[in-house]
């Protein structure tokens, strides 16, 4: 069942979608080698609260295992998604991408964010632009008239042109009260096929991109996804509302980069 969002829904799922932009900058001014991926969850977790929300991801039940324990998901170097906070300290030149939920007023924010940890290769940064290309070629299909598929075919080709491996297992969503509704947004698929796009349709996309092969596996938490060959992967995501003409990002990018310069 997809749910088209009024007006004043949208507004709602704004509101919460920047929380999550203001949090992802919380922690990009603490992020540098030494702090802990824990330690970035309790601030998050803090800072999520103190706004007046919850942070969607804790608790979220796992088919698989246990319920996740953390409040974002940090997700280092070969971790894909769905990476636990822990105490590992953070090294100069890993990659960590950092998803975030909210819920606020009834309604739900989701965002994700690679960020480089001091000095990283030109190899890792092309990696990080063209992940972060992908999202918003994708975004630029989500207008009115067209397809699922069309988004799903503007990632895809980006990244596989680039040499990139492009993860099948995990897809963008739907998003409203549920943090995941239907449709799914796959950062795969052909042009003109999938769901027909409407005014007031409201999707994470969130193209998860290796440097090397797709293969990925689960971790023995249940809940880390890393590449098989250990190649590193990015993770960018934006909640957008399609509209006529241009979709409207929902979520924020524009605080965590004025603290970073990736
Ligand atoms: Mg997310
Ligand atoms: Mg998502």
């Amino acid at each position: 069942m997809i749910y088209l969002k009024t007006d004043e829904e949208v507004e709602f799922l704004r509101e919460a979608n920047l929380l999550v932009g203001k949090t992802l900058a919380e922690l990009a001014k603490i992020l540098k080698p030494g702090v802990t991926t824990r330690e970035l969850d309790v601030l998050a977790e803090t800072f999520i609260r103190d706004h007046g929300a919850e942070p969607t991801f804790k608790g979220f039940p796992n088919p698989y295992g246990p319920p996740f324990p953390g409040s974002i998901c940090t997700s280092v170097n070969d971790q894909v998604v769905h990476g636990i906070p822990n105490d590992r300290p953070l090294q100069d030149g890993d990659i960590i991408s950092i998803d975030c939920g909210t819920k606020l007023h009834g309604y739900c924010g989701d965002s994700c964010y690679t960020f480089a940890v001091g000095e990283v290769s030109e190899e890792v940064n092309a990696l990080l632009r063209t992940t972060k290309e992908a999202l918003y070629k994708g975004i630029e299909q989500a207008v009115v008239g067209r397809r699922i598929g069309d988004i799903s075919y503007a990632v895809q080709t980006h990244c596989e042109a680039n040499g990139y491996g492009v993860v099948r297992e995990f897809v963008g969503h739907g998003i409203g009260k549920e943090m995941h509704e239907a449709p799914q947004v796959p950062n795969f698929g052909r042009r003109g096929n999938g769901v027909m796009l409407k005014d007031g349709l409201c999707i994470a996309i969130e193209p998860m991109i290796t440097l090397g092969s797709k293969e990925i596996y689960m971790q023995p938490d249940r809940w880390g996804i890393v590449t098989r060959d250990h190649k590193i992967a990015a993770h960018y995501e934006h909640t957008i509302c399609v509209r006529k003409g241009k979709a409207d990002i929902l979520s924020s990018f524009e605080e965590i980069e004025e603290i970073i310069t990736c």
